[in-house]
């Protein structure tokens, strides 16, 4: 089974992945993640990235798909994927229905993590200090841009998926163990 974990940045995208390995060995595509390695690794992407990410913009869509088709070369794949934090714009998910396609794979299941943005400043503070401050992203004001990337950019899958009848949505402000039975519920 693949499945997109879709959600405004600190919908709890990454936390409901985690699980999802955990409790069924599927595999976690995080481009944040693999941005973040990139960055820690100190490669040319990754300095190119870091200065994109931390004022809060995308990262270039042709570097973003580049980065998931290499990753879906590997064989651990075949347990099923969880796309956490990608796609994030239209051309995206145009990128991924082709590279889907072509290696003969199905989109099961688009899962939308749906919160109050008022709540998500008090989350991204929580975060900031649980991981000492390790994200330079994790502050009001870039929070503040991401949302509107996210209007601009992202919201725009909601219909996109919605049409071909893979959308579905959670109550992202229950908590942690409500939001996984609830997708629990959907991936059956
Ligand atoms: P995340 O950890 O998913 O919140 O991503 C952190 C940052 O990495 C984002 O604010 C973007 O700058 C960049 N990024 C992560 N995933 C993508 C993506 N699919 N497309 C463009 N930029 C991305």
């Amino acid at each position: 089974m693949n499945i997109i974990l879709f959600g405004a940045p600190g919908a709890g995208k990454g936390t409901q992945a985690k699980r999802l390995v955990d409790d069924r060995g599927m595999v976690q595509l995080s481009t944040g993640d693999m941005l973040r390695a990139a960055i820690g690794a100190g490669t040319e992407l990754g300095l190119r990235a870091r200065e994109i990410m931390d004022r809060g913009d995308l990262v270039s869509d042709d570097i973003i798909l580049g980065m998931i088709a290499e990753r879906m070369q590997n064989p651990d794949c075949a347990k099923g994927v969880i796309l956490d934090g990608f796609p994030r714009t239209v051309a995206q998910a145009d990128g991924l229905g082709a590279m889907f396609a072509e290696a003969g794979l199905t989109l099961d299941h688009v899962i939308e993590i749906k919160v109050d943005e008022d709540a998500l400043f008090a989350r991204i503070e929580t975060r900031a200090t649980e991981t000492g401050g390790s994200r330079a992203d994790d502050n009001a004001e870039t929070l503040r841009k991401r949302l509107a990337v996210y209007h601009e950019n992202t919201a725009p899958l909601l219909p996109y998926y919605t049409e071909k009848g893979l959308m579905r949505t959670v109550d992202g402000m229950a908590s942690i163990d409500e939001v996984a039975q609830a997708i629990d519920a959907i991936l059956g």
